[in-house]
């Protein structure tokens, strides 16, 4: 059987000798496109390995919002109640990176947790969209790093544990689907070693509702970025640390953590 996702475009922006592209990965190269992830997407013959350039974030979101406690697992893990409707929260967008980009850790926070998720990617306003008009507004797909400030936020105060610059790694590419299979797969890895695992079914609070209820109090643009929460697994990650996120059918969100 042909693989359905194989003519799929993996949308990404990327530098290589000192200027920027948009670009579509192809295996181990990354095609340069004219076009951006709103228009049509044309090739413009032009390739570089993919270990040659250097990947930025495929796009700069107009806002980043994001789900809390949205796995059982996780909920348990925390020892969190079973919400009620979604939990939401919103970063900054200084603190979105790329792919490869070092996650700065200030020596006064404490402990930093790194929390693999799933990015939804918004293609078309959104206002008061029931859960079945919901998916229709879905750009695409990506990965996401909810880094926490873990002692922080203790005192609720969670804009500030998860807003600090550089904790929302997001890439490296965005696969252009409105839909992923509900067996789509979730891996988080600290220095190779896999930490958390789970399929996107397991979300408490599945994409269509989540966007229904954003959708009722704000409105949803073209380039905002919803990160779905974390599986269970969390744990803390140390400058020096390097901590990916892979997502199938996606790719792989690989940053190293440094002491700022
Ligand atoms: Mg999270």
């Amino acid at each position: 059987m042909m693989d359905s996702k194989a003519n799929l475009k993996k949308f990404c922006r990327f530098s290589v000798d000192n200027r920027t592209y948009n670009g579509s990965i192809r295996g181990n190269m990354v095609d340069i496109v004219e076009g951006d992830l709103f228009s049509d997407l044309s090739d413009m013959r032009m390739s570089f390995p993919v270990d040659r350039i250097k990947f930025l974030p495929p796009i700069i979101p107009t806002k980043v919002w994001c789900v809390g406690v949205n796995y059982a697992s996780h909920m348990r893990e925390m020892g969190h109640e079973p919400p009620r409707e979604p939990l939401i929260f919103m970063k900054p967008r200084t603190s979105v990176v790329g792919g490869g980009d070092p996650v700065r850790v200030p020596e006064w926070v404490g402990r930093v947790d790194y929390e693999g998720e799933l990015a939804v990617v918004i293609g078309k306003k959104a206002r008061n969209v029931t859960e079945f008009e919901a998916m229709s507004c879905v750009k695409g797909y990506s990965c996401y790093n909810d880094v926490t400030a873990r002692d922080l936020q203790k005192d609720n105060h969670w804009i500030r544990a998860k807003g600090f610059d550089t904790f929302g790694p997001f890439g490296p590419a965005i696969l252009v689907t409105d839909k992923l299979p509900d067996d789509t797969k979730l891996t988080t890895r600290l220095n190779g070693s896999v930490v958390q695992q789970d399929t996107i079914s397991s979300m408490i609070f599945p994409i269509r509702q989540i966007i229904s209820y954003i959708s009722r109090f704000a409105t949803l643009e073209p380039g905002d970025v919803i990160a779905t929460g974390t599986p269970s697994g969390v744990g803390r990650v140390k400058p020096g640390d390097v901590v990916d996120i892979e997502i199938d059918g996606i790719g792989t969100l690989s940053n190293p953590f440094i002491s700022d």
